[in-house]
């Protein structure tokens, strides 16, 4: 297993690159709005892993109620897994709640689910398996 990448909740992403990439200088590679999340992402990398900056594409977006209760922030950590059909069925009997019991589509096609906070210390977890 290894962390694909840290989600970080912005009002807006055009803003947020003034940080990231012009100030810190990373780069932003990959852009898209992922419709069943209600999020815009911009992909930027960062060693192995990279900064995923999410801005909400409606007032109903979870991002959005994030914004609303915390200002921004870290939203989720995103980790990367074989086969997360297995990885769910293994939370599943371990107990854990689960915000997806099956996998969606994320950003660039892979499949995720979210783990819920309150099984994993406070932390949004989400789990990823990359489109082979
Ligand atoms: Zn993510």
């Amino acid at each position: 297993m290894k962390i694909n990448h840290l989600g970080i909740a912005t009002k807006g992403i055009k803003e947020a690159l003034k940080f990231w990439e012009d100030a810190l200088g990373l780069e932003n590679v990959h852009t898209e709005v992922v419709a069943d999340q209600k999020v815009r992402v911009a992909m930027l990398p960062i060693g192995e892993i990279r900064i995923e900056l999410l801005e909400p594409t409606s007032e109903d977006s979870p991002i959005q109620k994030f914004l609303e209760k915390r200002g921004g922030g870290i939203h989720h950590i995103a980790i990367e897994v074989e086969n997360i059909e297995e990885a769910l069925a293994k939370l599943k009997r371990e107990g854990m709640r689960l915000i997806d019991e099956k996998p969606r589509i994320g950003a660039e096609d892979c499949l995720v689910a979210f783990v819920h906070p309150s099984s994993a210390n406070g932390v949004l977890l989400e789990l990823v398996q990359s489109k082979k």
